[in-house]
């Protein structure tokens, strides 16, 4: 059954994934307003129902057998809904298994580091999944198309000799490799925003008061430099995309689609990991019996002795 379950998951994901190695050109090769034949909003709703059940019942087991990790990497452009995605998708789960990092403008002491430093910090633990709401990816996007950022970052001389984008992504590739060849899940999604529907975004940003804080004037500075962001996100996707660590493009206009495309990629990222409860085995059994009699021997008079027990069998 639940071998079915994957492969009905994996059909709706596969437009999503970039093949490693693609040569992408995001306006070319993905459609902001796609929904995979989903005709009404309704139905949507229903499937994101199921895929937030489905998640909180996979970190369940996720956080019980201690084991994995689960780096869940989210890149977009401003608008695209990265706060919302994160407070609808990750609605059900047990907050003790999540955390969910934020990054913004370096701080001097990061600055003082390597480029992957920080966000070395702030990896999951075994048995936890940590949301990165912005990511390292951003040494290769904001920090491309503003090359003052890379300044600020004080490489000596002979370390910005070269292609410093191609080293990067191949650093990002081999940082991912090890994570994920030492037990850390990496899931990469990026929504995918037209350029109409982010003007329509910003101006409800503008015109509801409850929503301006949400609104800054650099937001549409950095609207300016459309073209160059998507080049920038063209080329991370061409090489950043691989077989341990591989890229989902989400369809974004249509916030509800967006949230059961990232649903429905991390479902099926635990689903590959199965997480299982511990299983007991014989002499831990035999000590919970052991457990069970003493717990039994102090019952009251007139209690039942296991009520639990006797809770369970009425019903
Ligand atoms: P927000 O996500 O709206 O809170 O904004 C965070 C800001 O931090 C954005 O303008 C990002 O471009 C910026 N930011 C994030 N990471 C970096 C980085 N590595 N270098 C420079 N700016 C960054
Ligand atoms: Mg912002």
């Amino acid at each position: 059954m639940d071998k079915q379950r994957v492969r009905r998951l994996e059909k709706f994901i596969a437009p999503f994934r970039v093949a490693p190695g693609a040569d992408v050109n995001l306006c070319r090769d993905f459609d902001p307003r796609f929904k995979a034949g989903i005709k009404k909003k309704k139905a949507g709703v229903a499937l994101l129902d199921e895929g937030i059940r489905m998640l909180a019942e996979y970190q369940a087991r996720l956080a019980a057998q201690d084991t994995w990790g689960v780096l869940v990497v989210l890149q977009a452009l401003d608008a695209a809904g990265k706060d919302g995605t994160i407070r609808h998708v990750m609605s059900g789960v047990n907050p003790q298994g999540v955390s969910v990092h934020s990054f913004k403008v370096p701080s001097a002491e990061e600055l003082d580091h390597d480029f992957l430093w920080r966000y070395a910090q702030r990896l999951p633990e075994r048995g936890q999944i940590a949301i990165f709401n912005r990511s390292h990816y951003e040494e290769v996007l904001v920090v491309r198309v503003h090359p003052e950022n890379l300044r600020r970052q004080k490489l000596p001389a002979p370390t910005r000799k070269g292609d410093v984008w191609e080293r990067r992504y191949r650093e990002i590739n081999d940082w991912e490799r090890y994570l994920s060849e030492n037990g850390f899940r990496i899931v990469k999604l990026f929504l995918n925003l037209s350029k109409e529907e982010q003007r329509t975004r910003f101006l409800r940003r503008v015109d509801l008061p409850d929503h301006n804080w949400k609104f800054s004037t650099a937001d549409v500075r950095e609207r300016e430099r459309w073209d160059d962001y998507q080049e920038a996100f063209s080329q991370m996707l061409s090489h950043t995309s691989t077989e341990w660590a591989p890229w989902y493009v989400i369809p974004a206009d249509r916030k509800w689609f967006g949230r059961i495309g990232v649903g429905a990629v991390l479902v099926h990222a635990l689903m590959e990991i199965d997480p299982q409860f511990p299983k007991v085995d014989d002499e831990r059994r035999q000590d919970l019996l052991e457990v069970k009699a003493l717990l039994e021997a102090q019952a009251p008079a007139g209690a039942a002795l296991d009520p639990f027990e006797a809770a369970l069998s009425s019903s």
